[in-house]
């Protein structure tokens, strides 16, 4: 069985800028890391491989700079056998129809996936629509918000789907395209042995020369998404914080006293 996961580099902090004039994202002078939802998705390929046995093999998968090798290699630490980078100046600017192809291209490269893990969402961007877009580039079964993967092997697998009010249990032909909630399991620490095999693993970086997809397609003018303005939102009211930490009842008694001055209470 092959097993591919995607996953992103994204900015270590909450804190996501974007640059006004182009309407990319600053990504200078912002420490990176593997995307967090990622890490479930390397879980549970690592969890599947253990349980199909010998014979199963995981690749990741990212585009991205070239430091995007570093989740890549984070990947490889928990596990996973070998990596694939792509990256190009050509694929700067790339909107989630631009990534989706370009990494269908990479998929394709590697020599395809019986099934191939993402993340439900990067924490930067979060459309959570990359993975189904590669999934539908590619003509896979794609399963979104996966909670469980029961049963996989033997052409098909059956796979929980966390759904509104409930869980959903699908049945789908292989080769399938699974994107994870956090909530399917806990991903492990790396070992000291994973970190080194990691650091030894050499990571095959591919361009746009490399991958069979028109310039159209590429980065910035492959991407239909524009974005046209960026605004941040303006704090209009000064607001007054109470603080119970000498005393709750004096700190209720504050707000209280606010909201009868208002005629609230
Ligand atoms: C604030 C902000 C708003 C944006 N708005 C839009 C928008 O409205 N429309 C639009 O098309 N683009 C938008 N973009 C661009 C978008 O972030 C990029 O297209 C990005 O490459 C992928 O989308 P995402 O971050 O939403 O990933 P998601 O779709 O949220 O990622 C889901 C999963 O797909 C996989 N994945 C995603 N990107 C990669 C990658 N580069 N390499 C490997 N695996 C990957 C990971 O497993 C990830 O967990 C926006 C970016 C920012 C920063």
């Amino acid at each position: 069985m092959r097993i591919g996961v995607l996953v992103k580099q994204v900015p270590a902090t909450e804190n996501v800028r974007i640059d006004e004039e182009t309407g990319t994202m600053v990504r200078e002078g912002v420490e990176a890391e593997l995307n967090p939802l990622d890490l479930h998705a390397v879980e549970e390929a690592v969890r599947l491989k253990d349980r199909l046995g010998e014979g199963t093999e995981i690749t990741v998968i990212s585009m991205g700079p070239p430091q995007a090798q570093k989740a890549v290699r984070a990947a490889i630490a928990m596990g996973c056998d070998r990596g694939l980078l792509l990256s190009d100046r050509r694929f700067a600017g790339s909107d989630t129809l631009a990534t989706a192809r370009t990494l269908a291209a990479g998929v394709k490269k590697a020599g395809g996936f019986d099934i191939l893990l993402s993340g439900e969402r990067a924490t930067d961007g979060e459309t959570g629509q990359v993975g189904p877009a590669v999934g539908q580039v590619l003509g896979m079964s794609v399963l979104t918000f996966v909670s469980a993967v029961e049963s996989a092997g033997k052409g098909s697998l059956v796979v929980r789907r966390a759904v509104e009010g409930g869980h959903e249990r699908v049945e789908a032909p292989l080769p399938a395209m699974l994107s994870v909630v956090k909530e399917i399991n806990t991903p492990r620490l790396c070992t000291l042995g994973g970190k080194i095999r990691a650091k030894k693993t050499e990571i095959p970086v591919l361009g746009a020369d490399d991958l069979p997809l028109p310039a159209e397609h590429l980065g910035l003018p492959g991407s239909p998404t524009k974005v046209v303005k960026v605004s941040y939102p303006q704090i209009t009211r000064s607001g007054k914080k109470v603080s119970a930490a000498d005393s709750v009842d004096g700190a209720v008694e504050e707000i209280l006293s606010v909201l009868r001055g208002r005629g609230i209470v």
